[in-house]
């Protein structure tokens, strides 16, 4: 069994481990290159094979826990988590065989020790997202509380100042699991590469929502993005460019008419009505024609 203190190193390596492999967290991670994270020589798998909470023998608190991927329904990664004050939730396993696995969530709480939560963003593929806390246990509703600061208190039902951390707490959770997930999901279907140009540097790509997210009713998340390159991102929210429901770039007349340096003539007008250059492999993940319509419609009414 490691020592309290050891636990917490091998925490700090694995997470210190998955930055560099996830570029801080913002780029999606394979079930595969989860498993290859070692400490003081021995392999110690990020993910386990089969569960949702991965508890290493040698630990007393659990190591990550996992939300699984599910494409179908217009489903968010994120739908089932959020709490009524805007901390996420992650279920205990319900099953008899979980209580040991159960049990590590609540030595985690118990020391304080940090998790990894990984988020599935496709089939074999995690959003990272670190540390997260156990900040309570909700025993009757069989799940557990999580927070993204060790320090983060969880709002009492009573006190007058519950409003104001409850949005803290929804600000928080879109910033800390809505947007990076989105981003992480998005940016993988394209296979790391700008829909309109092929850039293909995970530092210059963004997740464009084709209308915001709070419109998008019952379409699967990927299916409301495109992976744009900040230039490419600037020039579709500033109506400079639109996308057809038939993936055909355009930009605005007015652009077209202008003459002015490469960036201007190569990465912008070259590429009017030309096709989008990446659409995601699977059609599952490919924009949804019907959100395209409507931007496009704004992009021609602006
Ligand atoms: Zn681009």
């Amino acid at each position: 069994m490691l020592s309290p203190s050891d636990e917490r190193a091998l925490r700090t390596e694995a997470m210190a481990w998955l930055a560099v492999r996830t570029h801080d967290g913002r780029d999606a991670i394979s079930r595969g290159d989860l498993g290859q994270f070692t400490f003081r020589g021995e392999r110690v798998p990020l993910i386990d094979a089969g569960r949702g909470i991965r508890k290493p023998g040698n630990c007393q608190a659990a190591l990550s826990i996992m939300t699984v991927h599910t494409p179908r329904g217009g489903r968010r990664p994120y739908d089932d988590t959020d709490g009524p004050d805007g901390f996420p939730r992650y279920k205990l396993r319900g099953d008899a065989r979980g209580s040991a696995e159960n049990r590590s969530l609540v030595r985690a709480h118990e020391l304080g020790m940090p998790l990894v939560w990984l988020v599935g963003v496709a089939p074999g593929w995690f959003h990272a997202i670190f540390p997260v806390f156990v900040a309570g246990i909700e025993e009757h509703l069989d799940q557990v509380v999580l927070a993204y600061d060790h320090a983060q208190a969880l709002p009492l039902p009573t006190s007058p100042m519950e409003e104001v951390l409850r949005a803290y707490a929804v600000r928080e959770t879109r910033q800390r699991l809505h947007q990076p997930v989105f981003r992480s999901m998005v940016v993988r279907a394209y296979g790391t590469r700008c829909a309109v140009c092929a850039l293909g540097h995970s530092q210059l790509l963004d997740a464009a929502h084709i209308v915001p997210d709070r419109d998008e009713a019952g379409v699967a998340a990927v299916r409301n993005g495109l992976a744009l390159c900040k230039i490419h991102h600037a020039a579709y929210d500033a109506g400079i460019m639109g996308i057809t429901p038939d993936y055909i770039v355009d930009i605005r007349d007015d652009i077209l008419e202008e003459v002015d340096g490469p960036l201007l003539e190569h990465g912008l007008k070259g590429l009017h009505q030309g096709r989008l250059m990446v659409v995601p492999e699977r059609r599952a993940e490919r924009p949804d024609r019907a959100l395209l319509e409507r931007r496009y419609a704004e992009f021609l009414s602006a």
